[in-house]
């Protein structure tokens, strides 16, 4: 039998494997690789968080191959080069593999399908990430949508569903084993970050498609019934935190839809949680149809907006949780300590670096794409653009979320600021929503915490207005 290159990628996982399916079903033996080559991933080679990540996750599926009796080759890049000599060594005769979608991605995995074609061999990639291809959904007259209802409507109507694929227990032996390039140790990929910075995350999380299949199963089982109302308190387990085991690929998009879908559930609930992934799906069409926005407005008007300039003191504070304003400090710890923050929360402390701060989005978006395990440029990139309101979205420029009035309404019995932020725990509501209120009370519970914010939330907003007004002026 002949061998087929199956090239693992963002899609760490065996279930629901386009690529790996096509090479079964195509009668090849598959032969799993994954290549690190960092360097090819443009300005965004994936950061600490995301590498931590991925060293589980690469070891979680060769736990999973070897199951098969098969393993996971890992190889450095140059990426093209690497699959040709294991092409040269193996005697295979195809590469499959499954899209992503950053553009400087993109731009490569093309030159290498054509590269690989060009010398005889059966190059195909697949959707193995998405519900709907990026290119897939457009308006009538085959415009890209940038506003996300529309876009999701339009989309829904074109559902179909899906046709999973459970990858078989077994599957055939490579003919010569020992002519296979053993490739680098999972160490060898330095994912580790130096420090032990990410312990706690792992008490949260575990990567890998087993922890992936009971993330899903812990939602469907405790999560989905009251994930309309819940999803919002980021005191509660409200939401299912699939984003890392989406990102990498460990469970697929089409099997969580159709768990939801399939779920004895309120029908509010699983429309919401849907239109959720819906939110993920639109963002990579964003990306897909206006690449720039990783790195630049989709709003031209914001060319010249007043940005303050860069300040290192006050970045830092924002990074470390310092700022002064509980429920942002408390965001900004959780996703610390556990590379993760509830979207309630993203917004939040987003908002308030850029409207309150008026720090260009690009300065959060680069802390988020480090110490966030689900970092995803698409999701990154239209998250920040959303709360500045430089990208797509109808009505951005009045929307500046005031962190006090969102935490009382979020995080009604402050029990998530206690969380994150224990020495205000102490407390009264509603004084540990704004704490410089009564300086004296303040200092006697946290002495170390920042005795004023470092924008003052109402003070804030005025001035973030007046900025965005000048933007927003039509013509
Ligand atoms: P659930 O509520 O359980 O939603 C289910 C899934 O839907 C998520 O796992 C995610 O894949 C998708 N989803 C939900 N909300 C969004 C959204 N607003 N945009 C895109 N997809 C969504 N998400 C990322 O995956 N990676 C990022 O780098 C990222 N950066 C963000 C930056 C900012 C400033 C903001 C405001 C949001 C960002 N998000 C990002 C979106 C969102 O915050 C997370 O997807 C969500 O918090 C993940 O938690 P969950 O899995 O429990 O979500």
């Amino acid at each position: 039998m002949a061998i087929a290159l199956v090239w693992l990628r963002d899609d760490l996982r065996l279930d629901d494997n386009p690529a790996l399916r096509a090479a079964l079903e195509g009668g090849y033996v598959p032969l799993a690789v994954h290549v690190h080559a960092p360097e090819e991933e443009g300005g965004w080679a994936p950061g600490n968080a995301s590498n931590a990540w991925r060293h589980r996750s690469l070891r979680a599926l060769d736990d999973e191959l070897r199951t098969r009796g098969s393993r996971l080759r890992l190889f450095r890049g140059p990426t093209l080069q690497t699959l040709q000599s294991l092409l040269a060594a193996t005697d295979a005769e195809a590469v499959f593999w499954n899209r992503r979608y950053e553009p400087a991605v993109e731009a490569r995995d093309a030159g290498i399908k054509r590269a690989l074609r060009a010398q005889g061999v059966r190059a195909e990639s697949f959707n193995g990430a998405l519900l709907f291809e990026p290119w897939q959904v457009g308006t009538r007259q085959g415009d890209p949508y940038r506003v996300f209802t529309p876009y999701w409507r339009t989309a829904l109507a074109g559902w179909r569903e899906p046709r999973l694929w459970e990858a078989p227990a077994v599957w055939p032996a490579l003919p010569d084993e020992d002519a296979v390039p053993h490739g680098v140790t999972l160490e060898a990929l330095h994912l580790v970050p130096g420090r032990d910075w990410d312990a706690e995350f792992w008490q949260r999380f575990a990567p890998g498609e087993a922890g992936a299949r009971a993330a899903l199963a812990s939602f469907l089982e405790q999560g989905l019934h009251g994930y309309g109302t819940r999803r919002d308190v980021p005191g509660c387990r409200g939401t299912s935190r699939l984003s890392p085991h989406l990102h990498f690929g460990e469970v697929s998009v089409a099997r969580v839809a159709a768990a939801v879908r399939a779920a004895d559930a309120p029908a509010g609930d699983v429309e919401r949680f849907l239109a959720e992934l819906g939110w993920r799906e639109f963002a990579h069409h964003v990306l897909h149809h206006f690449p720039h926005t990783a790195d630049a407005d989709l709003n031209p008007r914001f060319r010249d907006f007043p940005w303050a300039p860069p300040q290192p003191r006050i970045l830092r504070a924002w990074q470390r949780g310092r700022t002064g304003v509980p429920i942002v400090d408390a965001g900004m710890r959780e996703l610390w300590r556990t590379g993760w923050m509830h979207n309630r929360v993203r917004m939040i402390v987003a908002s308030y670096l850029t409207k309150h701060l008026r720090m260009h989005w690009r300065h959060g978006a680069r802390w988020f794409w480090d110490t966030l395990v689900d970092a995803d440029l698409a999701s990154n990139s239209l998250g920040w653009q959303w709360t500045a309101g430089t990208g797509a979205d109808a009505a951005p420029y009045v929307r500046v979320f005031n962190p006090v009035v969102q935490a009382a309404r979020f995080d009604p019995d402050g029990a998530y600021i206690a969380r994150w932020l224990p020495e205000l725990g102490s407390l009264p509501l509603p004084l540990r929503y704004a704490p410089w209120e009564d300086p004296a009370a303040l200092r006697r519970a946290a002495p170390e915490y920042p005795r004023r914010p470092l924008v003052e939330p109402a003070e804030g907003r005025r001035a973030a207005l007046r900025a965005y007004a000048a933007v927003a002026a039509p013509g």
